[in-house]
């Protein structure tokens, strides 16, 4: 028995963001993090919540990756407070946490670690959520996963529960509009490796599989435009649409080495998600395909790239994703992120330990043993052909 699960509702759009002043309700809390509210996106959400009679909060503590502690903070705010509605709005971690605040809020009983697919946590009682991202990318809005670091600040929980899916999704293009250049282009290429991973996936689905197709193709076609132009308004709101597609391939199905790898990376180096985990992709390919070529080869043919064997056209795929990083002038390898091989090679073990673990390792088409990785690991330093 598999199942797909998704919001509620997406709204999508030029002004989407007015779908506000319909909804029913007292009280909403805006959960977001200071960046978005100075770009003055939660006052927006305000005004138009105000114009349905709906009074509001802001709880606007939520750091990039957050942490336990402003969890529990912002669900102590809204136990107090009594909201009928969350909403959380920005990216990826403004939303992650307006997910785990909305579980607190109405489990009081429980703490942030023990969200979990295995347990009923029976929330929606109180409170619908709404998610709004700004960027395109996370993917977050359409998946029931949320990612929380402990106390330590070193190691993030992965948590997930069914019931975390965002009861609606509000896609309107005005915020991304807004991202400088290089979060287009990180956050973008986060979009492509999400559905890319999700396609090839053990896991994957028809549902999945849909999804991913249309938002990879869409990514091809409109990011470098998005990028070039952010006034360009066609391409914003289909780079937006595309993301959240990506969120419900990859959360239907599951992300790859990509994304461990890339975890495991960007939490040691410090190196945003997106492009981490873009510049891995070519090199991901290359190694995936020999389990997992016929896959590659539709996403090439999807793009319409021109090959006879499979083989050939999973060699153009991975070169037209390297041509996609260059054009959004993204780094190819990690050498060029600006390590020295020895930084590098020091923290290699630690690395590979954390990434061949994760459960994104486990259900990629091909998985990877402690050598396999680091050997990967190594082609991606110094941008070399996986030929293994
Ligand atoms: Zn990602």
């Amino acid at each position: 028995m598999w199942e797909f699960t998704s919001p509620r509702k997406i709204v999508f759009g030029e002004e989407a963001l007015d779908y506000l002043r319909e909804i029913e309700g007292k009280k909403a809390l805006i959960i977001t993090g200071k960046t978005v509210r100075k770009l003055g996106f939660a006052d927006r959400v305000s005004k138009c919540l105000e114009e349905a009679g709906i009074e509001t909060r802001v709880f606007d503590d939520v750091e990039p990756e957050p942490s336990i502690e402003t969890i529990v903070k912002g669900a102590e705010l809204a136990r107090e407070y009594g909201p009928d509605w969350l909403i959380g709005i920005g990216g990826g971690s403004n939303m992650d946490a307006a997910k785990a605040i909305w579980a607190l809020y109405e489990r009081p009983d429980i703490e942030v670690g023990a969200i979990s697919p295995l347990i009923k946590l029976g929330i929606g009682k109180k409170a619908h959520l709404i998610c709004i991202p700004t960027t395109s990318g996370s993917g977050s809005e359409g998946t029931w996963a949320t990612i929380i670091t402990d106390s330590s600040g070193r190691v993030k929980l992965e948590l997930a529960s069914k019931e975390l899916v965002p009861d609606i999704v509000i896609l309107d293009p005005q915020f991304p509009r807004l991202m400088p250049p290089r979060l287009t282009a990180d956050t973008g290429m986060d979009t492509l490796v999400h559905s890319m991973e999700a396609y090839v996936n053990q896991w994957r689905n028809d549902f999945s599989d849909a999804m991913a197709i249309k938002a990879i193709k869409t990514v091809f076609e409109y990011l470098p435009r998005a990028y070039k132009n952010p006034d360009d308004m066609e391409a914003r709101e289909k780079m937006h649409i595309a993301a959240t597609m990506s969120g419900l391939a990859f959360g239907n199905a599951q992300a790859g080495i990509a994304h461990s790898m890339g975890h495991a990376l960007g939490a040691i180096f410090k190196i945003p998600h997106g492009r981490t985990v873009g510049m891995l992709l070519p090199y991901v390919i290359e190694y995936s395909a020999k389990d997992a070529a016929g896959r590659y080869a539709e996403i090439a043919r999807a793009i319409g790239i021109e090959a006879g064997a499979d083989e050939e056209a999973v060699e153009k795929l991975a070169q037209a994703v390297k041509d996609l990083i260059r054009e959004v002038g993204l780094p190819l390898c990690i050498k060029d992120m600006g390590l020295d091989w020895k930084t590098f090679e020091g923290e290699l073990d630690e690395l590979v330990g954390r990434a061949i673990v994760s459960s994104e390792s486990i259900t990629n088409p091909r998985v990877p043993d402690e050598e396999e990785c680091k050997k990967l690991f190594a082609c991606a330093f110094n941008g070399k052909e996986v030929d293994f």
